[in-house]
Formats: C-alpha cells, sequence, structure tokens
C-alpha cells in the first residue's frame, strides 16, 4: 500500500491533496474458527515467556526457573542450555533465521546485532545451531555507542547478556524473522553501559529493603517485592505526505519553524473526542501486533492538542515495561508507516499546543505468603495495613525530597526543556501532591503533639492501634504535579515521551530504597533501646511527616507564586537540562545511587555526561535544521514575495495608481530584515561555542544562549509566514499538519 509513487512531487499543494483524500487502511485481525476475534487467543504468540516454557521445558527446569526468578539467582548453565536449546526450536519453528541480544544502550534507543542460526560443523555441513553461550552473552563490539568515557574506544569490548525475567520475542519484518533476546550491555571491566543493568539493580535493592522492614513490622512470610510501572505514551500522528517537506520534522523529529494554527487547543475538542477512522485502523494494528508481543496494551484515547494521541498498558514488573514500552514506540513507528502517517514521541513537536509526555504509574507489588500479589501501596482498612501504607507513603516523599534534583536529572533532555515549566507540562520543581485527605493525615501526624485530644492526637499515647483509617479516595486530582498519588500508585508525570523509562524509574527506585533502609534504620534504633515496634513506628512517623513537609503541595503547580514558594521551601528549581546534570553530578547528589549499589560512580558520571553530549548533539541538530530551513527555504520565499510586492507597485505607479501594497512591502522587507538580523546573530552565538571545549559548560551555553537566538530567529520566520502568500510558501503549515488527515 505504501509506494513512493504516492509520495507528492515536492510541493505543499500535493502533499495536501494526498494526505486528504487518503482512506483508512483496512486492517483484519485473523480470527479464531468460530469468526471472532479473541485477543487472549493471540496475546503472547510471538513471545518466549513463562508460558510457553512450561510447555517446551521438562517440569524440573521449568521449576529451577521459577525459583531462579523469584530469588534472583544466578541461571546455572545446565538451565541455560536447556533454554537455549528450545527457544531455537520455538523461534525456528516459527520462521526465524536470526536471533539478537536486544539491549538499551545509553542512547535511549534499543540496538540489535543479528547474526544467523547457522554454524558449520567441522566438515562443512551448515547446521542450524543456537548454543548456551550466545544465549547468555554475545559480543557486539559496538564501539560506537556512548559510554561517557567508560570505556576507551580501543577497548572497545562490550557484553550483552540475557535479561532472564523479561521474555524473548520474534521480530517480523517483511524480509525475514529473527528471535530478540532482551539483555543488559556490560563492558569488559563489568561497568553498565546501558539503561538495564542499572534498572535491574535498582530493582534488586529496592525489593530487599522493603522486604526487610516488612520483616520488622511482623508481616511474616513475604516473598519477592518488586517495582511496578504503567507508562502512558503520548503521541502525535501526521500524514507522511508531510514529512519530506520538513527537514525539521525529518532531522530532529521536532518542527524549529511553523506559525500558531488559528486554531489549537483551546476549544478542548480533540480531548476524548471521536477517534477518526484512519487512526483507529492504525491504532486497531499496532495494539494487535503488540498483543502477539505480550504487551499488555489497554487504554487509547484522543489527547489534548489536535493530532495528538495516548496508550496506555497494564503496568508490568517495571523492567519488563520499560522494555515494552521501546517495543511499543519501535513496533508503533513501523505500523504508522503502513498507514501512510509519522508517529512523533518528541516532547515538543509543535510549538504553542502540548507536546507529548510519558506518565511514568509507579508502585511496588510484595508476594505474600500465598503467593499472590499485594500492592504496597493500597490503602487498608485494618490498622496493621495502614501502617505499612502509611510508612511506605512517608518514605516516598522522602525520596522525592531529598532527591528532587536527581529525578529532575533524570528526565532531561533538550526536548523535555520545552515542556518543563512551560505552562503545560508539571514544571522543573518535583514536588509530591496526595489529594486532600492523605496529605491531612501527614500534616496532622506532623503536628501531633500539639493536638492531643481529637482523634488524630489519641494516637501519641495510644500508639499504632490508632493510626488513622486510610480510605482510599480517587476523588481529587491534580494534574500539574509531577508526583501526585493515584489512589494506590503514584504517577510521576514529567517523563518527556521519547524518553526511556530505565532511567528515572532507576533512579526512584534507588531514592525510595534509601528512603526505607534509612526509615527502617531509625525504627530499629528505637527498639533495640527497648521500644516496642507500635511506639517505634508511630515516632518514626511523625518525624518524617515533619520532615517532608516541604515536599508536598497541593496548590497550582504551574503558577508564579510556586516558583517563589518552592525556593523558600528549599526545593531545586533546575531549570534547564545542564542545570539538572550539573546538579547529579555533584557527590553529594548521587551519593545514594552508589550507596544503594545502584551505580558507580563511574558510571553516574558517564550517564552525566553522555546527557549532556546529547543534550548538545540534539540542539545542534535543531540548529543546523533552522539554519538551512531559513537559508533554502524561508529567505528566499519570502524575497520573491518581497520582489512580487515591489514590481506590483512599480507598475502601479508607472500608472500613476495608488499603491497601497507599499505597506505590505514594507512590513514584509522590515521583517526580513529582522529575520537576517537574528539568523547571523544566532550563527555567531553557535560559532562562539563551538570554541568551549567543557562539555558541561558547552551544554550550560548552548541552553542559555543558544536555544535563546534559535527561538528569536524562529519568532521572526513564523511572523513572515502569516505575511506571506501562502500559495509561494513552501512549508507544510501547522494547520495542515495537524488538521488534514
Ligand atoms: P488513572 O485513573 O489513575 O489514570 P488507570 O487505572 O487508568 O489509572 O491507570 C493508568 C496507568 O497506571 C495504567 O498504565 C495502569 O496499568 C497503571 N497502573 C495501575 N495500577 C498500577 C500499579 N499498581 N503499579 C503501576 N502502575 C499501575
Ligand atoms: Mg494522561
Amino acid at each position: 500500500m505504501s509506494t513512493d509513487s504516492e509520495r507528492p512531487n515536492g510541493d505543499r499543494p500535493s502533499a495536501r491533496a494526498l494526505a486528504g483524500a487518503r482512506q483508512p487502511r483496512t486492517f483484519e485481525p485473523p480470527a479464531d474458527a468460530d469468526g471472532r476475534v479473541r485477543i487472549s487467543t493471540i496475546y503472547g504468540c510471538r513471545t518466549f515467556g513463562l508460558r510457553k516454557m512450561r510447555e517446551k521445558l521438562p517440569l524440573a527446569d521449568y521449576e529451577k526457573l521459577q525459583r531462579i526468578l523469584e530469588d534472583g539467582a544466578t541461571l546455572d548453565q545446565e538451565l541455560a542450555a536447556a533454554i537455549a536449546h528450545a527457544a531455537k526450536e520455538w523461534a525456528i519453528e516459527n520462521g526465524a533465521t536470526h536471533f539478537t541480544h536486544w539491549f538499551q544502550p545509553l542512547t535511549g534507543l534499543t540496538a540489535e546485532k543479528h547474526d544467523a542460526f547457522l554454524t558449520l560443523a567441522a566438515d562443512g555441513t551448515p547446521i542450524e545451531r543456537f548454543d548456551l553461550s550466545q544465549l547468555i552473552q554475545s559480543e557486539p563490539d559496538a564501539s560506537s555507542f556512548p559510554s561517557g568515557g567508560m570505556r576507551a574506544t580501543f577497548e572497545a569490548r562490550g557484553y550483552t547478556a540475557w535479561d532472564i525475567s523479561s521474555p524473548m520475542f520474534l521480530m517480523e519484518s517483511p524480509t525475514g524473522t529473527t528471535l530478540c533476546i532482551p539483555s543488559a550491555y556490560l563492558s569488559y571491566t563489568g561497568h553498565a553501559l546501558d539503561e538495564k543493568t542499572g534498572l535491574l539493580r535498582s530493582m534488586a535493592t529496592l525489593g530487599r529493603e522493603v522486604r526487610a522492614l516488612y520483616a520488622t513490622l511482623g508481616r511474616e512470610g513475604y516473598g519477592r517485592v518488586t517495582a511496578t510501572v504503567g507508562p502512558e505514551q503520548e503521541y502525535f500522528l501526521i500524514d507522511r505526505a508531510f514529512g519530506p517537506l520538513r527537514p525539521d520534522l525529518l532531522m530532529a523529529g521536532r518542527s524549529v519553524l511553523g506559525a500558531p494554527p488559528p486554531k489549537g487547543q483551546q476549544l478542548d475538542d480533540h480531548y476524548f473526542g471521536s477517534i477518526s477512522p484512519r487512526v483507529a485502523a492504525f491504532m486497531n494494528e499496532f495494539e494487535y501486533e503488540l498483543y502477539e508481543l505480550g504487551v499488555p496494551v489497554k487504554t487509547r484515547h484522543n489527547e489534548v492538542a489536535p493530532g495528538q494521541y495516548e496508550m496506555a498498558p497494564i503496568f508490568e514488573e517495571a523492567q519488563v515495561a520499560a522494555d515494552h514500552n521501546q517495543l511499543a514506540m519501535e513496533v508503533m513507528r513501523q505500523v504508522a508507516r503502513r498507514h501512510e502517517f509519522d508517529v512523533f514521541f518528541h516532547e515538543k513537536p509543535f510549538a504553542g499546543i502540548n507536546g507529548n509526555g510519558k506518565h511514568i504509574n509507579w508502585s511496588l507489588a510484595a508476594r505474600r505468603p500465598d503467593g499472590s500479589w499485594e500492592n504496597v501501596f493500597e490503602p487498608g482498612d485494618t490498622p496493621s495495613k495502614n501502617i505499612r501504607f502509611l510508612l511506605m507513603t512517608a518514605a516516598t516523599q522522602r525520596a522525592i525530597l531529598r532527591h528532587a534534583g536527581a529525578l529532575r536529572a533524570s528526565i532531561s533532555g533538550a526536548g523535555n526543556d520545552h515542556r518543563l515549566g512551560a505552562n503545560e507540562a508539571p514544571p522543573a520543581i518535583i514536588s509530591v501532591f496526595l489529594g486532600r485527605t492523605l496529605k491531612g493525615i501527614f500534616d496532622r501526624l506532623a503536628s501531633g503533639a500539639h493536638q492531643v485530644g481529637d482523634a488524630e492526637g489519641e494516637l501519641i499515647s495510644l500508639g499504632v492501634a490508632h493510626l488513622p483509617d486510610v480510605k482510599r479516595d480517587n476523588t481529587d486530582r491534580n494534574r500539574t504535579s509531577p508526583f501526585a498519588f493515584t489512589g494506590n500508585k503514584w504517577e510521576f508525570r514529567a517523563c518527556g515521551g521519547s524518553q526511556a523509562i530505565s532511567f528515572p524509574v532507576t533512579v526512584l527506585n534507588a531514592a525510595v530504597a534509601e528512603a526505607v533502609r534509612d526509615m527502617h534504620a531509625s525504627i530499629r534504633e528505637m527498639t533495640d533501646a527497648g521500644s516496642s515496634v507500635d511506639d517505634a513506628v508511630v515516632s518514626v512517623l511523625q518525624q518524617m511527616s515533619v520532615e517532608t513537609g516541604p515536599v508536598r503541595f497541593e496548590g497550582n503547580n504551574y503558577s508564579d507564586d510556586w516558583v517563589a514558594e518552592a525556593e523558600s521551601r528549599g526545593l531545586p528549581h533546575l531549570r534547564k537540562t545542564p542545570d539538572a546534570l550539573a546538579h547529579l553530578l555533584a557527590p553529594q547528589n548521587h551519593r545514594f545511587l552508589i550507596d544503594t549499589g545502584v551505580f558507580s560512580e563511574d558510571e553516574v558520571a558517564a550517564r552525566v555526561h553522555v546527557r549532556a553530549e546529547r543534550y548538545v548533539m540534539d540542539v545542534g541538530i535543531e540548529y543546523n535544521s533552522l539554519l538551512r530551513m531559513l537559508d533554502t527555504v524561508v529567505v528566499p520565499a519570502v524575497s520573491r514575495y518581497h520582489g512580487e510586492l515591489a514590481r506590483s507597485i512599480a507598475a502601479a505607479v508607472s500608472a500613476g495608481l495608488d499603491a497601497p501594497q507599499l505597506r505590505r512591502a514594507e512590513a514584509v522587507g522590515t521583517a526580513l530584515g529582522a529575520l537576517l538580523d537574528q539568523r547571523d546573530a544566532m550563527v555567531a552565538v553557535f560559532e562562539a561555542i563551538a570554541d568551549v571545549d567543557d562539555g558541561m559548560e558547552t551544554a550550560r551555553r548552548v541552553a542559555y544562549e543558544l536555544v535563546p537566538a534559535m527561538e528569536a530567529a524562529r519568532v521572526v520566520a513564523d511572523s513572515l509566514e502569516v505575511l506571506s502568500d501562502d500559495a509561494g510558501w513552501p512549508l507544510p503549515t501547522y494547520s495542515e499538519m495537524l488538521f488534514v488527515r
């Protein structure tokens, strides 16, 4: 269906005509024998997960694997060999010819290097083979991946190792099928060169700390504790006809030029509106592919901005959710092309309307003695459940209070800087929203001693049995808060639409692990000194309620008052990516990552430097796109129009007529002059920065000098777009890209 001959002839009117005339692509998922389509039939059919392993492995092996997953032990050679064999058989049965270790380097993308299932026997006979050493690790020699200096390029060796907690899957393409093995990526010396390793370490640490606290609280017999995540993914769909005419979208995933359309999102007429048939067809098809890949897509709807949509999966264990989010974005990109769409996950593809966020819903699950899972943040109806709930909620607040800056750094990036603090997404100040009921409880706990006599005050004398009952309260929501409690989980709303969630979840896990550990130590200190557990809990809870007061904020996070107020409360306000990265680089701000065993000093520094470099490169690509478009598209188009006006004025004057277009010609001429000035100023800024040889300083100057200079040039260019002849304007406009489909 998608052929290049359907592409426009490189001009805007034919692109518009093509986009406007498209019909929904028909997509009919295969049905069961009775003619009905059942998600449950196809769900996970392209994954080699636990269900498949139970089918394919001897029972003893399968049970061993389950125990390993439960206790986090390492895979032994024998079991790995059995799994490698079964996975190969299954993959080949399903048409796979190649396998790849699929991993997440620090680029924020995924990487794969394919190998054929081919081995030659000594006599040259070809055999399809995949043995355990290939399953457990491979050596991609990927010296071009950023390592932030952790691995000199001459020491190029990097190893990928299977993450057994995330199922292998089959990726199909028109040219063949590949078995993908979700993997961690480490250097020869054991440094984490990827986003996954830190996440897995943080999961283990956090699980251990919570489990230890549970034991002290007398919650006996609990098994594994793990973090759960459900990322809500926002995206834009733009007809593919427009892409080739917009070098900025093509190169940077974001428009660096474009006047606002006459109608934006002010009517709220898109949000939760009915989904157009063409878009619905796209959603059906990508969801279907994701079901096959075992990604539990659940929700779809129109988002706030025109052309914007959202999809949300059912939550999973964090490392699986992180893999699945990457996979979902990849599948959506591929399926979009079949529907003649380009999909944009960028944090700000279009100025003036909302950009793409990725809300990270996060909670913890603990395995009960009976094998079922308990949501650690589910408020309870009995005092003992409330202790667990209130302590963990207090610990989470303390984690955010202490590491708000590190969390801000974990979601930093050139794209997200356009969202954070820009009156749309949450601000760059990270605070916690609890909702009226819960905030009231913590505020009263904080002032407990002064309130003896009322219900909450009594808890001091009466102990834990009288901790307040906490009922789940879903009634009040605050969409402006970056970190909100939403009934039985938390929602970290500051993550950007295109970002990998692994790093922010890693930082969050580590911050909470540290808070739980410290809280637990305080409780133990008191019990060692003779207090009862109940008394110690009440006392620690009170003290933490006082300490975390400054991070609780229920008001409007977008207001200027809050910026001032947050400052007086001592919350960091890290406006731009380089500020956030410099903050994280300071040892006192990242010591918790080292203390919790999540990263080494080198690994933290590497992450900061890779992100700073990436920031400079991203803005550099936008700068080059903008410069090229100004020089080769905007200035020539405006000059042509200006010349036409001049000729028609000359003709009128020589015919002895009035020439009212003189006013227009003057306005265009003035703006064109201003544009050329801004363009030169922008180039001068860029060239001055190019001489700086300190990476962090370069990033800082890019943020505070280059980005504003580009913005200034853009404003003039956009004013010329609406002053010029539309028929001679070569770039698809915001109105066309956002509304024609
Ligand atoms: P809300 O109404 O708060 O937006 P939803 O039930 O629609 O909540 O869920 C939004 C997202 O949060 C979904 O991706 C969902 O899977 C996820 N979510 C729900 N419960 C949890 C949990 N315990 N841990 C992590 N994510 C969760
Ligand atoms: Mg949402």
